[in-house]
């Protein structure tokens, strides 16, 4: 061991994982400080932001255990750098599993956090209490069933011959044979074995990933301070952490963290500093959120986020005028989906604006309707925190819709409907049944900004290519990463069924639907229009089936919900279910469901009959930085000698351009890593140089 400090990091998340795809989608790093104190080895262990919720992948708690971290009481300190879910997403989890740390923010991310968590448990509850109201009546009867089998064989045969937990539990009474025969042939005909894991998955509900007290819990572990304050964040045994924000420009509250590792930073200054950017908003083009502060003070090491590290975005200028015609040119609807935070407030404020200098002329009457009830929340949160930035948002034109039922407002507005709608990617939140209502309208306008992630709505919209995928197209696109955060329950409407039956029918095309496997369970209520013969099949890829496996055991969850459900769809499903591997051919004749990359495939397919509505992307209202807006900060940054750049959070030709221009350009070293998933990067704190970097086997 050397007797040098030295700081390392490991990402578990904000990388894509091409063999694996088992990582959280968001962004969380692990950074640990490592030096002689009083002769011993101290380390003060941090977490950078933590990850996705919801997505169904591994939760961050699995994760850190995975990685050497079960004992949560090793974790020094947390801070998450912006309030978005794919950075703060399992926060919750963390102390649930029983950290007891402090978490530190951003003054402003505390004053908004609080809806977002709420909104995440309202989330989460639908799906659980739809399991618990049609899981019910099939569980008791099955429990009962498999109660009388147990016991009779356990009489007969005198040894207890399953662990089925009710028969070992209860005395029961005498089970006749033909009780013992009708059970039988009950277990049989639902395919319920005691030894196999669909039973055992249906007798439980699931708990909720957490609760109201959770949250509470929570909030009282928030720290918050100030921009630009030097914040003492960790003192044990000599060593020290301090912290200092600064302005990200991403979303309102997102910053930039500079950490200072070292005996006494505070006196004799720090001997290393590591920048963690965190989200980075664009230069020179603020709305509301400031531009992304220059870090002033030098340092060792910067890890950096490269979402659009292969992009060059828009103007405003062009973007903002084509948006007031685009509203201007609407005869019916005119809907931006954007995100409750950032985007969302954002192009409200550039709308009254228009409003103001008379650019957008609104009718009698007319409303501009912001629809989400987060963005609604969010909204008066920032209005009472600075009424100044702020006040746009109590102008007259604005009409909050917080509800299904208020929703109605939109609908009967005659003439044009001006729609700022919650879901910025269209998986979900009011601009899916919004969409739903006016996608095959030809006066309607539907528009999308900043980032759409592959597989969601708004990502086909926005590049609206319209067209049938093949066999040949499945197979090309098998290796890519797919994300699928949408509920499809939500999302498929009687046009998409109708493009199902179309497609399906005496065509040699995919029939394509859905995302992952729990999603294709839950399509039985369009099996009619699906109509497999019988020598044909579901196939699923080897690899998709063994993903879902391998997860937070989604296969269990959706065989456990349809059981309950529908038990009839399910056999229907489950019998037509092919595992095929990876180099199967496929055969032209067959008709294919792939999962996965099923999804694209399905928004081509409706958008390809269906989507007669015009479409528009703004790239110049992304809340992140382009290509060369990311070098500038870079650039601008002070920085030591043998400064590294470590890049993280964005697909990997993102951050492989990022990567060639940064070391095009003489003006900044030209050091930088792309680590993998789960890479341990160990950096020596007095040159500032990587001494190893290791590889997860
Ligand atoms: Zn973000």
């Amino acid at each position: 061991m050397t007797h040098r400090p030295t700081v390392s990091i490991q990402s578990l998340g904000g990388i894509p994982n091409f063999e694996k795809q088992t990582s959280i989608t968001g962004s969380a790093h692990v950074l640990t400080y490592k030096a002689l104190a009083k002769k011993v080895e101290q380390e003060i262990k941090v977490l950078l932001d933590m990850g996705s919720f919801g997505d169904n992948k591994i939760n961050i708690v699995d994760q850190l255990q995975i990685e050497g971290i079960g004992d949560l009481s090793q974790l020094d300190a947390v801070i998450i750098s912006h309030v978005h879910n794919d950075h703060l997403g399992n926060i919750i989890q963390l102390i649930k599993a029983g950290y007891t740390g402090l978490v530190y923010m951003s003054h402003t991310s505390k004053a908004i956090i609080q809806p977002i968590l709420y909104d995440m448990l309202a989330l989460a509850s639908v799906e659980h209490d739809l399991i618990i109201s049609k899981n019910t009546k099939f569980g008791i009867k099955a429990d009962k069933m498999l109660s009388l089998v147990e016991s009779y064989e356990k009489d007969k045969h005198g040894y207890e011959k399953s662990h089925h937990k009710h028969a070992k539990q209860k005395k029961q009474k005498e089970v006749t044979e033909e009780e013992y025969l009708r059970a039988k042939e009950f277990l049989k005909k639902y395919n319920i074995n005691y030894n196999s894991d669909i039973v055992k998955s249906y007798l439980p509900v699931p708990d909720l990933p957490f609760e109201e007290e959770d949250i509470i819990q929570f909030l009282s572990q928030i720290r918050s301070f100030d921009k630009e304050e030097d914040y003492p964040l960790v003192t044990k045994e000599g060593l020290k952490l301090r912290a200092k924000f600064y302005e990200a420009g991403h979303i309102p509250g997102a910053v930039q963290t500079i950490l200072k590792f070292g005996y006494d930073p505070y006196n004799s200054g720090a001997q290393h500093q590591l920048l963690y950017t965190g989200d980075l908003g664009r230069l020179k083009e603020p709305e509301i959120v400031p531009e992304p502060s220059l870090v002033k003070e030098k340092v060792d090491l910067t890890l950096m986020e490269s979402t659009y590290g292969n992009r060059i975005h828009q103007e405003r200028g062009t973007d903002q005028e084509r948006l007031i015609e685009n509203i201007t040119t609407a005869q019916d609807l005119f809907m931006l989906p954007a995100f409750s935070l950032g985007r969302g407030p954002e192009v409200v404020k550039l709308l009254i604006d228009a409003i103001d200098i008379g650019t957008l002329v609104l009718g009698e009457g007319e409303k501009i309707f912001v629809d989400g009830k987060l963005t609604k929340e969010i909204a008066m949160r920032l209005l009472e925190r600075d009424p100044q930035t702020y006040k746009f948002l109590t102008h007259p034109a604005i009409k909050f819709i917080d509800s299904t039922h208020h929703r109605k407002q939109i609908y009967e507005q005659e003439g044009r409907k001006i729609v700022i709608a919650s879901g910025g990617m269209m998986q979900g939140g009011s601009s899916v049944p919004i969409a739903n209502k006016y996608m095959s309208d030809k006066n309607a306008v539907f528009s999308t900004v900043g980032y759409q992630a592959y597989g969601t709505w708004g990502n086909y919209l926005q590049n609206n290519k319209g067209l049938v995928y093949t066999a040949d197209r499945f197979k090309q696109m098998k290796n890519k990463i797919y994300h699928h955060e949408y509920t499809i329950e939500k999302i498929i409407n009687r046009e998409a069924q109708e493009a199902i039956l179309i497609s399906g029918q005496g065509t040699k095309e995919l029939i394509t639907i859905l995302g992952d496997l729990y999603k294709l369970f839950t399509t039985h209520k369009y099996r009619e229009h699906i109509q497999l013969q019988d020598d044909e099949y579901i196939y699923i890829p080897q690899r998709f089936w063994e993903d879902e496996r391998r997860g937070s055991s989604t296969i269990k969850k959706a065989e456990s919900f349809l059981k309950k459900y529908d038990t009839e769809v399910y056999h229907y499903f489950y019998d037509k279910i092919k595992i095929i591997d990876e180099d199967t051919d496929y055969d032209d004749d067959k008709k294919y469901i792939p999962t996965g990359p099923g999804i694209h495939i399905f928004w081509d397919l409706i958008g390809k009959k269906y989507m007669n509505s015009k479409m528009d992307h703004y790239s110049s209202f992304s809340g992140h930085a382009d290509r060369d807006e990311l070098i500038a900060l870079l650039e601008g940054n002070r920085q030591k000698k043998n400064h590294t750049t470590i890049l993280v959070h964005g697909e990997m030709p993102a951050r492989k351009e990022l990567s060639e221009h940064i070391q095009k350009n003489r003006l900044i070293p030209n050091k930088t890593i792309l680590p993998e998933l789960y890479d341990v990067l160990t950096f020596d704190c007095e040159t500032g140089k990587l001494i190893e970097h290791k590889k997860e086997e």
